[in-house]
């Protein structure tokens, strides 16, 4: 008899994206070990090994790493150090050196500009008066002041408008470190997804459109017939997955400009809220890929076959599925979580279209 050898993919994190990854693993015979700080999380409840721990008891890491063949993370505030030791053990993908440029925005737009990719024109900001030396050298009071770190779903951010007192905003930050950024007038938002193999093999995910309410994703539609923009996009995503050497699934959001130009908002060192649709629309998914990759496997051809429309379902629309339960196309996915607080992302449907 031949033992074929299981894989173990170990995920920091265990959210909807590492619940996603761990059920497109299942698929391929691969198995998921989730590590998380929280019981119950969404991917601890579709894996047959899960830890509960902090990211920073290092008894736990060591005892996980051992447990698992390669170690992945599904969310970007995973604490450096946390990778670092973990990479005594076991190899970690992506990279770290992505994983800090996503953790800070000064380091994000640092990284994108010194490669070649625009973003809006931004300053780091670590005082009031650093506000107003801004807007004195761009002429102009107007603005959106971040947080560096932990921002997600638009929290830590305020818009700063002409009139608007920059040392409150800054008091109502609550932050040493921010960036302030020019606001963009852009026609609309896209992003795109690159899969990166071990040996450096790509695969591109077709462009995508977002739109927010309230700052949060609300809809995702792809593809979007945009080819001059689908191009760039493309091109910018390959020069940042070989910067860093990716190993996974990377994600960058932009703003198309109203003369069509795109600007790097976001980099995401995982999978991505904008690429769900992947799941129902091609034959090899965001989720797929990143399992492919950090698992040695070569990466999968996208196959996008149908057009598709993604919906998140956030808080209480979760109670309302009667109308995609009827309709055609409609692929349901919940994530499992019990309390459906305004705005949390509890689910999403994705209608696709031939
Ligand atoms: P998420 O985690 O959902 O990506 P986030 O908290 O990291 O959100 P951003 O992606 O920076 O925040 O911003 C959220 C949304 O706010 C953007 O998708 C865009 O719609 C709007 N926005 C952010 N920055 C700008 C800007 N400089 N000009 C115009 N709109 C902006
Ligand atoms: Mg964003």
């Amino acid at each position: 008899m031949t033992v074929v050898k299981q894989t173990i993919v170990g995920i920091l994190g265990g959210g909807q994206l590492g619940r996603m990854s761990a059920m497109a693993a299942a698929r391929l015979g691969i198995q998921t070990h989730i590590y998380c700080p929280e019981a119950n999380c969404p991917a601890s409840l579709v894996t047959p090994h899960f830890t509960c721990a902090e990211y920073t008891d290092k008894a736990a890491l060591e005892t996980f790493a051992k447990a698992v063949d390669v170690i992945t993370y599904e969310f970007e505030n995973i604490p450096v150090e946390t990778v670092e030791y973990l990479k005594l053990f076991k190899p970690v993908y992506p990279d770290e050196e992505l994983l800090k440029a996503s953790q800070d925005r000064t380091k994000e737009k640092d990284f994108l500009n010194g490669i070649g990719i625009p973003t809006a024109p931004w300053a780091e900001i670590k005082s009031a008066a650093d506000i107003d030396k801004t807007f004195d050298q761009w002429g102009f009071k107007e603005g959106i002041l971040k947080t560096a770190r932990f921002g997600y779903d638009g929290k830590g951010q305020i818009k700063i408008s002409e009139g608007d007192d920059t040392a409150t905003a800054w008091e109502k930050l609550k932050t040493d470190k921010a960036v302030l950024e020019g606001i963009i007038d852009f026609d609309y938002e896209v992003s795109i997804i690159i899969a990166r193999d071990i040996k450096g093999h790509c695969a591109v995910y077709p462009l995508s459109k977002n739109d927010h309410k309230n700052h949060i994703l609300w809809k995702t539609t792809a593809p979007i017939s945009s080819a001059t923009i689908e191009r760039e996009a493309a091109y910018m995503a390959h020069e940042l997955a070989e910067a860093v050497n990716l190993v996974g699934v990377l994600a960058i959001e932009f703003f198309v400009t109203k003369d069509g130009k795109l600007l790097a908002n976001e980099i995401a060192p995982r999978t991505h809220n904008s690429g769900h649709w992947t799941i129902d629309a091609c034959s090899v998914s965001q989720f797929e890929n990143h399992i492919r990759c950090v698992a040695g496997l070569p990466v999968g051809k996208v196959g996008c076959h149908s057009s598709a429309e993604m919906i998140n379902l956030l808080g209480e629309d979760i109670l309302k599925l009667d109308e995609y339960h009827a309709m055609e196309g409609a692929n349901i996915h919940l994530y499992g979580k019990t309390d459906a607080k305004p705005g949390r992302k509890m689910g999403h449907v994705t209608i696709v279209k031939k």
